[in-house]
């Protein structure tokens, strides 16, 4: 006996008048005067059941006994529905099966939520995440996501590269995030971390002659959960021996565009434009920039350096965006309250200034009737930050950004180094094994602000969706990076030493990119958070509703690790 022939969404207008046997769950059911109407459903869409009394006695008391999500098995005669019932916002809707026979397979107790409630609280629908898989907007993205990892293996498949696992736990990562520990039983005291993500094997890999490596990874990183971020997660892993920045540049888009492709969607135009890191932090004070719309940053340094305007006059940043449209006091001052937020002094547009500027200076701005010139002077990074974010709030706000459009860029020739916010030294952009450009192999390990690196970001819509670089391949470059980063010898030689060792046996040039999986997968789903596309995720404390995980464990369990746990307060 097979449960089913047929799935509930294939059963339409040219199956009428075959018998088939449907399976699936009970999405309502309606009692009109002795027909019972049941909408049966499965992955593939609803289908009508009509059960008449007079027809079928049997099927009828079953009907009566059903409620939301039983689990049914129908059989019956597909045919036409009435002409006033046919449903044409339903693949099934000119159809219906007359039921001959009904069985309920399985029951459901009474639900927590009906399926198709709007509001129901998050916690709630992943405490019950079995029960909200079966929405059809989940069943969309979780095949939507598959469809994309397919076209993405296919097309690494088709290029040549091998699929090679790499281990979860491993030595600390350094990917910039928290590891998540690991404690060893045969080890007691001793912890294992799970990769933040395999990027030092992969890097073995090419120097083990490997060529072309891929993997859809899984990695884990102990940060605050946000609306793209989960403790673990999957990127598209790859990394190539032999190439420049552009050969992996072309991998990435071919991916990219495979997956556009597979899920049905107009694929972005390629080559992606490339936009370097200075220019993007100039203009859109980004280094992600969503260039779907313009309002683009202008520098305004030159022209105010001699103004009467204090402000202006001593700042070493004076920068504007022109915003189409004008803004009243009130608006002006919730804008400058938000600027302050992010860390301006202040919020000056022309009308509030011109007093102090000439009139060359005031045209050289070239703000248009109805237009709003928005200045901050301070230090340009702050100047960057502020304009950056107001930029892209102002766009939301006004509604300038052509939705319709998907913006892929590359932002490249980033500097190797930036200076730690906290400790003022020296720490890497990307991570510690980017290669600098050629030609700047050496630098003053005091002050490598000017040494560039060979770092690339893939940008879609303003989202980075994930970093790559080409790789040092040469140990005493290598040791270099970390010196500069303020480590010691010993200490390099005790956490990279197998990296230095393998270094130094033979590296060829290598480089590689990683994207973020479900990230890409949400964009492409127009979700807001990945949470839509990942199963089972975990809700922002870092909590999984469903299974109750993380617990405490027993004194005996964690001393088998040589483990004690600190008492920690009640939350
Ligand atoms: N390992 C890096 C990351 O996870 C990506 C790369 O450089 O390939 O961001």
């Amino acid at each position: 006996m097979s449960w089913r022939d047929v799935h509930c969404g294939e059963v339409t207008r040219d199956r009428i008048g075959d018998r088939v046997t449907v399976a699936g769950w009970a999405d309502t059911r309606r009692d009109h005067g002795g027909l019972v109407f049941v909408d049966l459903r499965d992955h593939t869409g609803k289908l009508q059941l009509v059960v008449n009394p007079d027809r079928s006695p049997d099927p009828a008391a079953v009907a009566h006994d059903i409620r939301n999500e039983f689990v049914l098995q129908a059989t019956g005669e597909v045919v036409a529905r009435a002409p006033d019932a046919v449903n044409p916002n339903l693949r099934t809707g000119e159809v219906e099966v007359q039921v001959e026979e009904l069985r309920i397979l399985s029951r459901s107790s009474p639900l927590p939520f009906q399926l198709d409630e709007e509001n129901v609280d998050e916690t709630l629908r992943l405490r019950y995440r079995w029960l909200d898989l079966r929405r059809e907007r989940m069943q969309q993205n979780l095949r939507l996501s598959h469809t994309a990892v397919a076209a993405i293996r296919r097309t690494m498949d088709e290029l040549g590269f091998v699929d090679v696992w790499t281990p979860s736990m491993t030595r600390g990562t350094p990917e910039g995030a928290r590891d998540f520990l690991v404690p060893v039983r045969l080890q007691p005291g001793k912890f294992f971390a799970l990769a933040q993500s395999p990027q030092l094997f992969k890097q073995l890999c090419m120097i083990g002659g490997v060529d072309r490596y891929y993997q859809i990874a899984t990695c884990w990183r102990d940060e605050d959960l946000r609306a793209d971020r989960q403790f673990e997660f999957r990127q598209l892993d790859l990394e190539m021996a032999f190439v420049e920045r552009e050969d992996v540049l072309a991998v990435m888009e071919a991916a990219v565009v495979a997956a556009f492709e597979a899920a049905g969607r107009p694929a972005p135009a390629r080559p992606f434009p490339h936009i370097s890191y200075d220019e993007a932090m100039a203009k859109y004070g980004s280094d992600k920039p969503d260039l779907r719309f313009g309002m683009e940053i202008q520098d305004a340094t030159a022209v105010t350096r001699d103004s009467e305007f204090g402000v202006f006059k001593n700042a070493p940043c004076v920068r504007y965006i022109v915003v189409p449209r004008t803004f009243s006091r009130t608006e002006h001052a919730r804008l400058e309250a938000l600027a302050k937020e992010w860390g301006a002094k202040g919020v000056a547009n022309l009308s509030q200034i011109a007093k102090f500027l000439s009139e060359r200076e005031l045209e050289s701005f070239g703000v248009p009737e109805g237009s709003t010139a928005l200045f901050v002077a301070d230090a340009a990074p702050v100047v960057a930050h502020v304009l950056g974010l107001l930029r892209l709030h102002l766009a939301r706000e006004l509604e300038l950004i052509d939705t319709g459009l998907d913006a892929f860029h590359w932002v490249l020739e980033f500097p190797l180094f930036k200076q730690d916010d906290e400790s003022g030294g020296w720490t890497f952009m990307h991570h510690a094994f980017t290669a600098p450009v050629l030609g700047q192999e050496t630098w003053d390990e005091a002050d490598p602000a000017h040494v560039n690196g060979q770092h690339y970001d893939l940008i879609w819509n303003g989202w980075e969706l994930g970093s790559g670089s080409i790789r040092i391949h040469d140990a005493d470059v290598q040791q270099r990076v970390f010196r500069t980063m303020g480590m010691s010898e010993e200490e390099s030689r005790s956490k990279f030493g197998f990296l230095l060792d393998a270094l130094a046996m033979g590296a060829p040039p290598h480089g590689g990119f990683a994207m973020g999986i479900e990230r890409f997968v949400a964009l492409l789903a127009g979700e807001p958070d990945i949470r839509q596309i990942v199963a089972f995720p975990k809700v922002s404390s870092g909590f999984d509703p469903l299974t109750g995980a993380p617990t405490a464990m027993p004194a005996d369990v964690l001393a088998d690790s040589g483990i004690a746990a600190l008492p920690q307060p009640e939350r």
